[in-house]
């Protein structure tokens, strides 16, 4: 006679884990289940590796960045806090700081840590984890769940459903947790890549590859959309654009795809300068350093890689000193650097997206519990639900918040 475990959790991600203990230390039998070979894939991923679990803002300003599903996730955080969050990494050995006062990391900003500190207490409190298990079949008889893999079957009182989004499949993302909520009648709203890389049709990017610049501002270039901006750092790549700023306004950009084939933006990639401060800083560094060429004086600005760029653009020759430019490439000089312009004309879709919006419907989950109101006994917790974060910490946070109140089993 096969074993009924208390709860059975599909999905070792960082939703997922958190639910495990908290179900593990209110004394339930509980089951972890993984396709992975190994806990939180994605989780070690996070943050470019450093893993930002989550951020300092006050609560009420921390759930506005969710936009207008924001509301559904007060209860969890109110369960488990941005607060609670760093002392329950606290309890397992990991301190963490925010050296931006702003966004969360564990100490020495290695996600590995956090992996570590999760096996640990996986086994301190001999949580029963089934690795390379991955969930193809789910069914409920008589109160209890059938879940099923191609070669084994479990059984449990209640399920929960931890198994996140669309983004990186290579990283565990399957999208299994949508097909098993389906079969419970649940809807799923419309799943779209958000926070991935943007390609662009200016093919000079790629020389300034890895280059970050601090404290951009992207606007659309489209008179109906002018309103619509975003301000923070920006990466090139070998096709295009990425960093924070790109990644939270991508969710904007691919919704204009749908509508255009290319979207124009402007970039200012001077913090926000505007073209009177950069005529008088371009004037200002030539007087007062006589010797320093154009491409000298730009890298006060922005890096050399870009200068570069922006100089052939215009045709003006680097060597030549800031004087010796004519009147109307010294304005397009100072319209490029504070409105640079880019047509952007595609993404990687979910191969790339850090997280998927759109997912199972909140009109059908309790917000109180995680609970399906349409099925006893069945969870949902972290990406698989349809809300979504920008960056910084708030998608982590969900994660954890919801897999804790999950974990609760209450009902
Ligand atoms: C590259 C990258 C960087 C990111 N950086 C950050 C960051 O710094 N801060 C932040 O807040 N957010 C970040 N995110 C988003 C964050 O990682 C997710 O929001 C979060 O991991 C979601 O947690 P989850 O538990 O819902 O899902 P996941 O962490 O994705 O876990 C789901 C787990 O379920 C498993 N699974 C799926 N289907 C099955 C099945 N059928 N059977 C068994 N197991 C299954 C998967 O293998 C996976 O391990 C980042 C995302 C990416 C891709």
């Amino acid at each position: 006679m096969l074993k009924t475990y208390d709860v059975i959790i599909i999905g070792a991600g960082a939703s997922g884990l958190i639910a495990s203990i908290i179900a593990k230390l209110d004394n339930k039998e509980v089951l972890l289940v993984e396709q992975m070979p190994n806990i939180g894939t994605k989780l070690k991923a996070t943050g470019g590796g450093r893993c930002n679990l989550t951020n300092k803002l006050p609560q009420n300003t921390f759930i506005e960045h969710f936009g207008k599903n924001g509301r559904f996730i007060q209860d969890a955080l109110n369960t488990f806090s941005q607060q609670n969050l760093i002392e329950f990494f606290e309890s397992l050995g990991i301190k963490t700081d925010a050296k931006d006062g702003f966004r969360v990391f564990p100490i020495g900003h290695n996600s590995q840590t956090i992996i570590d500190a999760f096996k640990n207490k996986l086994s301190q409190l001999d949580i029963k984890l089934q690795l390379n298990c991955a969930i193809s079949s789910v069914s409920k008889n008589d109160d209890i769940f059938l879940v099923s893999s191609k070669t084994d079957k479990y059984f449990s009182r209640n399920l929960i459903i931890a198994t996140g989004g669309l983004g990186y499949a290579k990283l565990g993302a399957t999208g299994d947790g949508y097909n098993i909520a389906k079969q419970f009648g649940h809807t799923i709203t419309q799943l779209a890549p958000a926070m991935m890389p943007l390609k662009t049709k200016e093919s000079w990017v790629k020389n300034c590859k890895a280059n970050t610049i601090p404290k951009t501002t992207i606007k659309i270039d489209i008179p109906k959309y002018k309103k619509l901006k975003a301000s923070g750092d920006l990466i090139f790549t070998d096709d295009g654009l990425r960093g924070p700023v790109v990644l939270d306004f991508a969710r904007e950009i691919s919704m204009l795809l749908n509508t255009y084939d290319q979207v124009p933006i402007k970039i200012n990639l001077t913090k926000g300068k505007n073209q009177e401060q950069i005529y008088q800083h371009l004037k200002s560094n030539s007087i007062s350093h006589p010797n320093k060429n154009i491409l000298q004086i730009l890298q006060t600005l922005i890096p050399k890689s870009v200068a570069i760029e922006f100089l052939k653009l215009l045709k003006i020759d680097p060597t030549i000193k800031y004087n010796k430019i004519k009147g109307d490439k010294k304005e397009q000089l100072v319209q490029i650097l504070t409105s640079t312009p880019f047509t952007i004309i595609g993404h990687n879709g979910f191969k790339q997206a850090m997280i998927t919006r759109g997912g199972i419907s909140l009109k059908e989950i309790d917000p109180k519990t995680m609970q399906s109101k349409l099925t006893k006994g069945l969870y949902f917790c972290g990406e698989v639900i349809d809300i979504d974060g920008p960056c910084g910490g708030y998608n982590l946070q969900w994660a954890f918040s919801s897999g804790y109140l999950a974990g609760k089993l209450l009902s």
